[in-house]
């Protein structure tokens, strides 16, 4: 059996290493000129099932050893004292069992785990789709037995199969901005956080040392068009609301060689797959970058397919697809209510939230540990979302 995996991010991977382990054929088209590994892009957390994926895969010593380190977050206020937190405290609440790694360095791991088993195909993207018959950008056709689309929230193969974007993606009503600067504020190994109404900010240390990167969140109803992300829309939306710190750190974004402005959008289908065509990770079921727990999803869930699939013939394969989308209904539905609660909780609505997540900050050491892992769980969220499922 032979499958065409579009997208090597962290759900192509997972899906890439269960087939081949399950004795498919497996061959990875990535439209990217290599992984994106290193420390590149932004942190991501692994909650509960995904970190028994990680670790069925042999990989949990390492990712632990890379896992971030940022032991303090300090909230700065204009015109008033910092306030400082242990980050174990504040992500007591989220799992027992959760490691927090840069995408990047997990992208890279997954690769390797896979590179020398899996026929991976860089700078080359599926052009057209018949069934599980590809045409490749390189010229070549695939007749696989499956195609999945594990190619982000604006996957293609979900344009190809299942129509445009716009049809499945919720917009949350804010936009995330991401980019890497020299650690201007001189905080170290300490997460710089600053927030004001439908403001928030984190600047946190990256594994080589001088450098940062900063995290925006920004609410509003506007609809940027997508040729008008940049920097200076960024700068525009923040305004000097976040105080002169932010502003130094906003000055770095137009010289940043990895600057990322997309909205905070959910794709939302009833079904994610349609004969031997189907959907793994953010491109079936995202529940919306940097709020809702997507690394988790996409793990879990290329791990769920696989099994699946696991001595299927050919003629089975939609049957199975069924299963996989029966499997993961619960997770999905659930993991829709987080990134609207995690944006509220993350992102305040007034000044008078502003003011409460400054005292909750304060109160959160001094509580008993339960009380303090009720007020730090965003009401069940991220690692919540996975607790029915189980792993085969
Ligand atoms: C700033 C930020 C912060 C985040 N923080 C968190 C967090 O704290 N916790 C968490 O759990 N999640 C977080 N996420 C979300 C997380 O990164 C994604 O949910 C996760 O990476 C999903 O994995 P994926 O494999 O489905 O998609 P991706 O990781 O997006 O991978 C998709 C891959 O497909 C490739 N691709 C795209 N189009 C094509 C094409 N046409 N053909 C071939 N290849 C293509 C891309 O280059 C990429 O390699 C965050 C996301 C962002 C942007």
């Amino acid at each position: 059996m032979h499958a065409l995996i579009s997208g090597a991010g962290i759900a192509g991977p997972v899906l890439a290493y269960w087939l081949h382990r399950h004795g498919w054929q497996v061959t990875v088209v990535e439209k990217a000129a290599g992984i994106r590994a290193g420390d590149g892009g932004h942190a991501v957390d692994l909650f509960g099932p995904a970190v028994d994926v990680i670790e069925r895969m042999g990989l949990l010593p390492r990712v632990t050893a890379a896992r971030t380190a940022n032991d303090t977050i300090t909230l700065f206020r204009t015109g008033r004292d910092p306030i400082s937190l242990a980050t174990a405290d504040l992500a007591g609440g989220i799992s027992g069992r959760h490691v927090e790694i840069m995408r990047g360095t997990l992208a890279g791991m997954l690769h390797d785990a896979t590179r020398d088993d899996v026929d991976y195909r860089f700078e080359t993207v599926i052009e057209q789709l018949d069934g599980a018959r590809a045409v490749l950008s390189d010229g070549s056709t695939v007749e696989a037995d499956l195609v999945a689309g594990a190619d982000g929230l604006h996957s293609r193969v979900r344009a190809l199969t299942f129509g445009p974007e716009p049809d499945h993606r919720r917009f949350l009503g804010a936009y995330l901005a991401v980019y890497t600067l020299p650690d201007v504020l001189g905080t170290g190994p300490t997460v710089a956080a600053f927030t004001a109404p439908d403001l928030a900010a984190t600047v946190y240390p990256t594994l080589t040392p001088g450098l940062s990167r900063a995290l925006f969140l920004v609410r509003t109803p506007e609809d940027l068009p997508l040729d008008r992300r940049g920097p200076d829309q960024l700068t525009r939306l923040v305004g000097d609301g976040l105080g002169p710190r932010v502003s130094a750190i906003l000055e770095h974004a137009a010289g940043a060689g990895d600057f990322y402005l997309d909205d905070i959008s959910q794709i939302r289908m009833d079904s994610w797959s349609r004969g031997p065509v189907t959907l793994v990770g953010d491109a079936g079921y995202g529940p919306g970058p940097a709020v809702g727990g997507g690394t988790s999803l996409a793990a879990a869930g290329a791990y769920v397919l696989a099994a699946e699939l696991r001595d299927v013939t050919a003629g089975e394969i939609p049957t199975a697809l069924h299963r996989y989308e029966q499997a993961l209904a619960g997770p999905v539905r659930h993991s829709r209510r987080i990134g609207p609660k995690v944006l509220d909780a993350i992102v305040p609505r007034s000044r008078l939230q502003v003011w409460a997540t400054a005292q909750a900050m304060r109160l959160i050491p001094r509580l008993p540990g339960p009380a303090r892992r009720r007020l730090t769980s965003f009401g069940g969220g991220p690692a919540a979302m996975l607790d029915g499922l189980v792993l085969r």
